[in-house]
């Protein structure tokens, strides 16, 4: 293959690693997004960050709205995270036993998520809404669980039905090697219809567990809750005794030192955490009311485990995460480049007239390729993919790097200028 120049830009070495990497790794990846498929060409390998900028192997420079999809909300390399972490790291990595620090981000997430009383630290998300869904069939003794299609949720075999992020992306309708018999009791709605939610419980109430739901989605793109969509989830569930699953693995922390369920003032039985808890560390979490999580080993008959769950590494960097985004400045500043940007490209679609729109929920955004506006699944796929892979290169050209897909969001850190914001605003007037 020829080498691939973007505006003047080598990726040479990208190239070579990447071929190196497929003779070892699976598809030259460890997961399957970065393959840079539903965009073509060679994926872009990466040597180091710097606040809102990261440098590929051949030494280009993007400002960065991937943010390792979504964890990195104080940019890359943060000193005040890289100091804390090299000091805990100085005195062991693990113990696999109890730790002081598990304690303090336990407060620190129960400070910004007053839903949850206790919770459970993990390694990921997908282990994260594994312990979730694993608890809540275990209070309820019931085994259905609703979810949404277009919602992702990780990659536990019963959520991999109709999913969102990769499985859209990829155009897979679920996934090879999950037994019919794993995914027998997942039932699924279309996100935004609450009509649907009332008929599926007719039916099934008094057999599912739990609802689970990504309170605004970010995995077919950022699509935000219609009406009293959420406020609908909590009453039915309540009515039948079933449980109210929040994912916030992504959107938490990501509007305010809290998550979806504090903007809308909804309260779930449990939720799901994962991403900015560990600021770039591998840390999930699930928790909730008192009385569920203490169904969970060593309390209750419900089983699950970790051998690097709360290892001090990965809890530092949680802790000098959430630490930072409690200073009084973080949110406002925040909020204020994401609008800036929400505006910015809301202007380039008005004065270009163009079949596009844009969705945001505090700091996650997508641009949409369509000008039906966005609320579920059916109306995300009516996106011109094509379109949005020729502007993702336009975009690399310019040196700015966003998720390379457009089921997805695009990710604002604290570390981001407003000049960043600017930058990243014309060079979108240039490409789109
Ligand atoms: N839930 C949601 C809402 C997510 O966005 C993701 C990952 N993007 C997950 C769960 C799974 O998290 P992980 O990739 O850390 O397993």
């Amino acid at each position: 293959m020829s080498t691939i120049t973007t505006s003047k830009k080598v990726f040479a070495n990208s190239e070579s690693l990447f071929k190196k990497a497929q003779e070892h790794l699976v598809g030259g990846v460890n997961s399957p997004v970065r393959a840079f498929k539903s965009v073509g060409k060679t994926p872009l390998f990466f040597d180091r960050g710097e606040g809102p900028y990261i440098f590929d192997a051949d030494n280009n420079r993007y400002i960065d709205y991937v943010g390792s999809w979504g964890p990195l909300i104080l940019g890359h390399a943060h000193p005040k995270v890289i100091q804390a972490v090299t000091k805990t790291l100085q005195k062991g990595a693990s113990f696999g036993a109890p730790c002081e620090l598990e304690i303090e981000l336990a407060e620190l997430v129960k400070k910004a998520f007053p839903s949850i009383e206790l919770v459970r630290f993990v390694s990921s998300g997908t282990e994260a809404v594994m312990g979730a869904i694993r608890v809540a069939r275990g209070y309820t003794k019931r085994n259905k669980i609703l979810k949404f299609t277009g919602c992702y949720h990780g990659h536990t075999d019963s959520m991999l039905v109709q999913g969102g992020s990769g499985i859209l992306t990829l155009g897979i309708p679920g996934s090879a090697g999950v037994p019919d018999d794993f995914v027998k009791d997942t039932l699924i709605a279309p996100y935004n219809n609450i009509e649907a939610v009332k008929n599926i419980f007719t039916q099934f109430g008094n057999e599912i567990a739990a609802i689970i739901v990504e309170p605004v989605v970010g995995n077919m793109g950022c699509v935000i809750p219609q009406g009293n969509f959420l406020q609908g989830l909590r009453d039915i569930t309540t009515q039948y005794n079933s449980l109210l699953i929040f994912d916030e693995v992504m959107t938490g922390f990501r509007s305010c030192f809290g998550g979806v369920q504090t903007d809308f003032n909804i309260t779930p039985d449990l939720t799901t955490l994962g991403k900015v808890i560990g600021g770039g560390m591998p840390v999930g979490a699930y928790g909730g009311k008192k009385e569920i999580m203490s169904m969970v080993a060593p309390l209750g008959p419900v089983y699950q485990a970790g051998t690097l769950s709360g290892n001090p590494v990965a809890m530092q960097a949680g802790i000098s995460t959430l630490t930072e985004l409690m200073k009084s400045t973080f949110y406002n500043h925040l909020m204020q480049i994401s609008s800036q940007l929400e505006n910015g490209i809301n202007n380039i679609i008005k004065d270009k007239k163009l079949k596009a729109s844009v969705v945001r929920y505090g700091s996650m955004i997508t641009l949409f390729f369509t000008d039906v506006k966005v609320k579920d699944f059916e109306t995300a796929t009516t996106c011109d993919t094509k379109q949005f892979a020729d502007f993702f290169w336009k975009m690399i050209a310019e040196g700015i790097y966003i998720p390379p897909s457009q089921y997805e969001s695009w990710f604002i850190s604290g570390a981001h200028s407003k000049k960043d914001i600017d930058n990243t605003i014309e060079a979108i007037n240039r490409s789109i």
